[in-house]
């Protein structure tokens, strides 16, 4: 055999196998979301069909991200984007004007009847005014239950949408996952209902999904402005108010500096749990959406029984 035909018959075979392989093994449809828990909630219905990345980098709050220029590399190719919505993360919207193609949108907050910020974080007492994204509270995945209603069939239809062939798989994993929420929220719902307060401090204004759910009520945060420190006014009013209904404990979070919970707490002679909002893949306890929230349930109980 001439070196020229044996070089073109091992290309052939080369081509052969490569397409060959191809069709056997589609690639996985290629998501990104903003946040884990949203990314979380794409890997349990898409399994391995999908590949989903996460924009927020562990550790960062998510109100004061600002994405790397290698994400908007990552954007690029993304077929599925997955936001919160009501303008929490829009810094990832940034990077959609990178895509080649316009990516699938799935927006968590979207149809879900939305608390209002303005009326929760506002501490008259301390002059107090709107929480940083005014108008609508996005901490809407921190409730199994609309997850499970309202996120969970967004995402099974966005999917279905870019895979119509896999609708069967993506289904199965909607129905398997949604039941594994209802179990969660029973178990949420059993141990909270046997906690004695009901009246909480956090760092931010994440909580009032969940404590609406569970019957437990945030009553002020540490910093309406995630990432800004409050006013002395404000933490002599947050003291105030903590003695007045018998708060003890307060809730920092991992991406938000604890040194404001920490004078809130050595004043109340109380003590700082640190509760969490996100997570993240290389966190164990934490690394996917059921096993953060029953984390925070943990901490709740601990904090608050
Ligand atoms: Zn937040």
């Amino acid at each position: 055999m001439k070196p020229g035909i044996k070089v073109s018959l091992l290309l052939f075979i080369a081509v052969f196998i490569l397409s060959g392989s191809a069709f056997a093994a589609p690639q996985p449809i290629k998501a990104v979301a903003t946040i884990f828990p949203l990314a979380d909630l794409v890997r349990q219905i898409g399994g391995n069909r999908v590949k989903v990345m996460t924009l927020l980098t562990s550790g960062m709050s998510e109100h004061t991200f600002e994405p790397t220029p290698a994400q908007i590399r990552q954007v690029a190719e993304v077929a599925l984007y997955v936001r919160v919505g009501a303008g929490m993360d829009s810094w990832g919207d940034k990077l959609l004007a990178a895509a080649k193609r316009p990516p699938v949108i799935v927006t968590a907050t979207q149809g879900i009847t939305l608390l209002s910020v303005a009326e929760q974080d506002l501490m008259p007492e301390a002059g107090g005014r709107a929480h940083q994204h005014e108008g609508d509270d996005p901490h809407v995945w921190l409730d199994p239950i609309l997850v499970r209603d309202y996120i969970v069939p967004k995402i099974t239809a966005a999917l279905v949408s870019l895979s119509p062939g896999d609708a069967g798989f993506f289904k199965a994993n909607g129905l398997r996952f949604a039941n594994e929420l209802t179990s969660l929220d029973r178990e949420m719902r059993g141990r909270i209902k046997s906690l004695s307060r009901h009246d909480f401090i956090a760092l931010h204004g994440a909580w009032h999904y969940l404590g609406k759910r569970y019957g437990l009520r945030q009553i002020a945060a540490v910093e309406p402005f995630p990432g800004k420190e409050p006013s002395a006014k404000y933490i002599a009013a947050l003291v105030t108010m903590a003695r007045k209904r018998g708060v003890v404990t307060i809730f920092a979070e991992p991406q938000l500096s604890a040194k404001t919970a920490n004078v809130l707490a050595s004043e109340l002679k109380g003590q700082v749990l640190l509760l969490d909002p996100l997570g993240g893949e290389t966190m164990p306890g934490r690394n996917s959406y059921p096993a953060l929230m029953r984390y925070n349930l943990s901490v709740i109980f601990r904090g608050m029984k």
